[in-house]
């Protein structure tokens, strides 16, 4: 991570946003901005919209965090599209080891159809614990689909003309689990001034969140309060602003060494050029990924993207996502299933790079680490609307680096070729 944090530091990117302003988040074709899609109508949207992840400063967390600021975002606590409904824990508890998963991103990308999509926000939860992904993978990541008309009862007063209304709380936005940000179901019994959305991050809290020592307390020392905001941070994603930009050819970007993929494999393996490597391998029967090959190059010309945002209008013929290997695909038929609501097909919105691995404070030396080559996000073609459900589940496949192959060129043995 820290690694990371000084190359995006060493590489000043004067197009890219670097602070929040709510000027800069109205969508204008080709510049910067924190939304996803396009509503201009025209043929812009078959350009993939890069997101890169940027530090945001603590006092502008409030202006870009908040509700009217329909942010798009990595790690620490979700910003409901709608407020009065926060997403109760059982929607995302872990498959395997049954607690909550953690907040991992959220992306503002409404679109023009239906109008209840105006405003419309895609969730992402992951198990944060390697061990679960290791046991079954597709238990531990969860995909929700919110998404609001632009006049709806949260959403009083509009400025017209204005894409970005203010948002105007007419109900009491909905407790959330103060260690989270999910639905708070439970509250603290002793003091009734805390809400969590369950046991285990009740537990967490009195362990670790520190309520132990403030349960109860009339007032508590600022300092005592930033201590106790700073741990429960530390049981979240670390926190960034999601900013896009169109990908271009990347003049401005190109970089000749190795991508920022957290995974050792891989690292060793992005070192060696296409070229080196078919040259070495000339010989041999050794299977070289051409998907990864691809992927490598694509990715070169701008290293730190986390995010590759492709939906097109359903009428279009969709886009594919970057793929990291031959191998471990979907089958569109059987794993690619039609949207459990409206029984419409899904398609390719936007996939999670890599990357995005260094962002979100992980231990990559754990044998049991977080890991993935790429998260690719499909959703309900028609974005159809269910009344009384604030969150549609859509679906995530997860694809590795192909480890067999990688292999087979890092350390050519007998026993790998078997
Ligand atoms: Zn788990
Ligand atoms: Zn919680
Ligand atoms: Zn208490
Ligand atoms: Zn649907």
């Amino acid at each position: 991570m820290d690694n990371a944090q000084e190359k995006q530091q060493q590489q000043p990117n004067a197009t890219r946003r670097s602070s929040v302003s709510s000027e800069d988040s109205v969508s204008v074709d080709g510049a910067v901005t924190g939304e996803f899609t396009d509503r201009s109508g025209d043929d812009a949207a078959a350009v993939v919209q890069l997101g890169f992840a940027e530090q945001v400063e603590e006092d502008e967390r409030d202006e870009a965090f908040g509700h009217e600021a329909f942010p798009s975002k990595i790690g620490g606590r979700p910003t409901w599209l709608n407020p009065t409904k926060p997403l109760p824990a059982e929607r995302v508890l872990c498959g395997v080891c049954k607690d909550p998963m953690t907040f991992l991103l959220q992306l503002y990308a409404p679109e023009d159809q239906p109008a209840e999509a105006f405003h419309r926000t895609i969730y992402m939860y992951c198990c944060p614990k390697g061990a679960c992904h290791q046991a079954s993978w597709r238990d531990c990541f969860r995909v929700l689909r919110s998404q609001l008309p632009r006049d709806n009862p949260d959403d009083e007063e509009e400025e017209e003309e204005d894409d970005a209304p203010i948002w105007q709380l007419s109900c009491t936005p909905g407790v959330v689990c103060a260690v989270c940000g999910l639905h708070g179901s439970k509250q603290c019994s002793r003091c009734r001034g805390v809400f969590y959305c369950s046991r285990t991050h009740q537990i967490l809290d009195w362990t670790v969140g520190g309520h132990r020592e403030a349960c109860g307390k009339a007032s508590i020392l600022p300092e005592m309060a930033a201590s106790m905001a700073a741990r429960r941070d530390r049981c979240l994603f670390a926190e960034r602003e999601i900013v896009s930009e169109p990908e271009g050819e990347g003049e401005q970007a190109v970089r000749t060494d190795a991508l920022e993929i957290p995974h050792r494999m891989a690292e060793t393996y992005a070192k060696q050029d296409k070229e080196a490597l078919e040259e070495e391998y000339e010989d041999t029967e050794v299977h070289v990924d051409d998907a990864f090959l691809a992927f490598q190059q694509r990715i070169a010309r701008y290293p730190d993207q986390v995010i590759r945002y492709a939906r097109v209008d359903y009428t279009k013929q969709p886009s594919r996502p970057l793929w990291v290997s031959d191998l471990g695909l979907p089958s569109m038929a059987e794993d690619i299933t039609p949207c459990s609501y409206c029984g419409a097909e899904r398609t390719f919105e936007f996939q999670v790079l890599p990357q995005m691995l260094n962002f979100l404070r992980i231990d990559h030396a754990a044998t049991d680490a977080l890991d993935w080559g790429t998260l690719v996000v499909y959703t309900c073609t028609r974005n159809c609307h269910v009344p009384d459900e604030s969150y549609m589940d859509e679906l995530v496949w997860r694809q590795e680096f192909s480890r067999d192959g990688l292999q087979d060129r890092i350390a050519p043995s007998p026993a790998a070729a078997s």
